[in-house]
């Protein structure tokens, strides 16, 4: 018979499988995942000498540091730095097809059931010189076949960078506004917040509200909790990328509570970026008890070398959050689904079926 003690240190080994296998089986929603920062390692290089794409190495484990965070010192430019070589592949029309079927079988394979990717049209044009048009139309072809073959609802988002000219913005908004009947649901502005506001493109996600697209908005990652306010106030965002600054400012918090705007929280990738400086101080868990709605994702699997499944056991281990809490959060991610009322009302009660109890066993912390 074992004793106490016995089991305590029997104890870490085996709950860490069973913790894994247990969060690995939930059903799961990824609202904040970006296309180009979900390309498996392993295509890469492939892909890269087919097409020829030059290197700084050719080995896997040589070229890594390129686009994973390893052990580099916490840098939100750093971390953006990745995209760079990340964004090189997109190169054929072959390619962007690969990789936004693989980025799909990814999610699914982590029981993702409901996924909103989201991608950067312009970025991914302008290697070759495609029109948005057209590599818009890869990446739904591409996510359609994986989501008719594989056990998930994917929807679309497009992504402008907050660099971009008004102009850019605009055709970008005009596309994903075009293909709402295809599977594009919103629109997001992403990038270097500190330089770039994001007021001047106002007019733009306005218009892109009125033709019925959902507005999300990175802000408060690496700039201030002004930024969220702006993001809500001016571009009608009802969900917000991180958001993790939100607690500088009470009154920012307060209207999250008010206006029921989601965040997406991303831990390992707020970590990588040094917006917060450990996963004990990251503010997930504080913001849901405030009555902030808050979700959890990846923001980029391959930069951050994570799955949803990691997110959630890195929320369990490191910030010290019951599993009750995460299943809510996988509620609140479906209630913030960009979809039209009855499909969310579907998704939400289609969660609340299928998510396990958690009344009994061993392993729960509440
Ligand atoms: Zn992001």
């Amino acid at each position: 018979m074992n004793t106490p003690a016995d089991q305590n240190a029997k104890a870490p080994v085996q709950e860490q499988h069973s913790i894994r296998a247990m969060l690995a089986a939930w059903p799961k929603i990824d609202l904040h995942r970006h296309l180009e920062g979900s390309l498996r390692l392993s295509t890469l290089a492939e892909m890269a000498q087919e097409h020829g794409v030059d290197l700084p190495s050719w080995d896997l484990e040589e070229l890594r540091p390129y686009v994973q965070v390893m052990d580099d010192a916490p840098d939100f430019k750093g971390f953006l730095s990745k995209f760079r070589l990340l964004r090189r592949f997109y190169s054929t029309r072959e390619a962007v097809l690969r990789v936004a079927y693989e980025a799909v079988v990814d999610a699914a394979a982590d029981n993702i059931k409901y996924l909103e990717l989201r991608f950067n049209p312009v970025a991914l044009a302008k290697v070759q010189g495609f029109s948005y048009a057209e590599v818009t139309d890869w990446v739904l072809s591409a996510t359609n076949k994986a989501q008719q073959e594989h056990d998930i609802q994917v929807r679309l988002i497009a992504q402008i960078g907050r660099d971009e000219s008004l102009d850019v913005a605009w055709q970008v908004a005009e596309v994903a506004a075009a293909c709402q009947d295809k599977g594009f649901v919103g629109l997001d502005l992403a990038g270097d917040e500190i330089t770039y506001s994001a007021a001047r493109f106002a007019e733009v996600f306005q218009w892109a509200k009125a033709q019925g697209l959902h507005i999300t908005i990175h802000a408060g990652e690496a700039g201030p909790a002004s930024n969220i306010r702006e993001a809500v106030e001016l571009l009608a965002a009802s969900r917000i990328g991180h958001g993790v600054r939100a607690m500088e400012d009470l009154s920012v918090m307060d209207l999250l509570v008010k206006e029921k705007v989601t965040l997406e929280m991303c831990p390992t990738s707020n970590l990588q970026t040094g917006v917060v400086s450990s996963l004990g101080q990251h503010p997930v868990w504080a913001y849901q008890q405030v009555g902030i709605p808050v979700t959890i994702n990846t923001d980029d699997p391959s930069i951050s070398s994570t799955t949803l499944t990691d997110e959630y056991l890195v929320s369990l281990r490191n910030i010290g959050m019951p599993l009750r809490a995460i299943q809510q959060m996988i509620l609140t991610a479906a209630e913030a689904a960009f979809l039209p009322e009855t499909e969310r009302k579907r998704l939400v009660e289609w969660f609340r079926q299928a998510l396990p109890p958690l009344s009994t066993g061993a392993l729960l912390k509440d």
